[in-house]
Order: C-alpha cells, then structure tokens, then sequence
C-alpha cells in the first residue's frame, strides 16, 4: 500500500473539485472514482469529465500526479432511493427533520466502494469532500460518521486505512480560499465555469458564481460562499 498515493471521491461539484486539487498538491499519485447511481442529472457526469480535463493544466506537477479515473454504477442505490436527487419530487424537508436530497446510506456505500477499489489499487487514503460545517442535515457527513467508518474498513481490510476530508471544519466561503491557495485564479475560474452543483441540473443561468437555478439549497449555499468570499478580495 503506497502512502504516497490517494484515492478521491470526485463527482464534479464545488467541494469534490478542491479535494482533488488538495489531493493533487500533497500525493504523489491521486486517482479518481465518479459513482453512477440513477441521479436525475445527467449534467453532473458531463461536467466532471471537463473538470477533470482540464484540471492538470492548472499547476504543471498536477498532470505528472494525476492518474486514472473509475467509474462505478450503483444502479440499485437509485432504485432504493426515494429522495428528489433521484426522482422527480420537490426538493422539501422531510417528516424526519432532513432535507428530500439526504440518498440514505449513500455516502456510506461510496466509501466501502472506494476503499474496495483502492485496496485493489494499492492506495490506502481515500479522500473525500464531506462537510458538517455547511452541515445540511446529512447524517453522514458528519466527522464522527466519517471517523467510524475509517475504523470499520481498517478493521475489516486488516490494513491502516484513512479517510482525509480537508473541507470537514470550513465554511463555503473558506473552500473558496482554499481554491484559491491551491490553484489561483485559474482554479476559481475552472471551479466557476465548469463544476455543477446545482440539484436542479440546470446550467441555463449563469451567476458570478458559476451556473445554476439560483434557487435550490446548494445554488444557494455556493452563491452565499462565492459573496462573502469575494467581497473579502481586492
Ligand atoms: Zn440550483
């Protein structure tokens, strides 16, 4: 197991491109695993495909790090799901306190997915973009979900295993800055121009802070992140 190599949870958004950037200044060789699993937005996999295309040309040692990417389809995830990221329903907070977009145990099974496919590749740090500071009510974004489940795979691939979440304790405007000290502006132009967020799927309107509705949750987490940001800029 080479601890000179990560593995990131890369879907294309915000969060999973800074990972990949901050992944890509501190390993040696960093792969990437994308999941399928009946969103009802294409667009996300379009888009993460740019990003990361064009990422390696951000920083020149980047390209001689980035290695291959994987794909995964969780097709049964979706077919389980009753939630508005993978059907037509409205996005809403739930009878159970939580938004309509929490996919239970999504987050749980992209992490014994990508541990499975990193053991096979000899990379023992998985590096994902959970969150509980924007903390919308995703269980399993949480520091203490994140931390049982790294013991879990230790234990269960008999092998030291860790997961790095670099964006966990920081706010979106500070992902902002984080992109910022990473890849400068060519990394905030990219992250603006090209990663989807939005839940929508809608890359019809275009803000100062990238494409989206403008309307749901995360348009408007991003747009809140993107103003207090760049209001701070000279
Ligand atoms: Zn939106």
């Amino acid at each position: 197991m080479s601890a000179n190599a990560a593995l990131v949870l890369f879907s294309g958004g915000q969060d999973s491109t800074v990972c990949l950037a901050w992944a890509l200044e501190r390993f040696q060789r960093v792969e990437t695993v994308g999941f399928a699993y009946g969103q009802r937005h294409s667009v996300e996999l379009t888009q993460r495909r740019i990003v990361r295309d064009s990422i390696p040309d951000i920083v020149p040692h980047w390209a001689d790090r980035l290695g291959p990417d994987h794909d995964i389809s969780l097709a049964e995830l979706g077919r389980l799901s009753e939630t508005a990221l993978t059907r037509e329903t409205e996005i809403a907070m739930t009878k159970a306190g939580l938004p309509s977009t929490f996919v239970p145990g999504r987050n749980l099974l992209f992490l014994v997915y990508a541990a499975a496919l990193a053991y096979r590749r000899g990379i023992s740090t998985l590096v994902a973009g959970m969150c509980e500071t924007d903390y919308s009510g995703y269980p399993d974004c949480r520091a203490d979900t994140i931390r049982a489940q790294e013991e879990a795979i230790a234990l269960g691939l008999d092998k030291p295993f860790k997961i790095e979440t670099p964006l966990m304790y920081i706010d979106k405007a500070d992902t902002w800055a984080l992109a910022e000290e990473l890849g400068g502006a060519p990394l905030i132009d990219l992250i603006r121009e090209e990663t989807h967020t939005c839940y929508l799927g809608d890359r019809t309107k275009r803000h100062d802070w990238g494409w989206g509705c403008g309307e749901c949750p995360a348009c408007r987490l991003r747009a809140r992140g993107w103003q207090e940001w760049s209001s701070k800029q000279v």
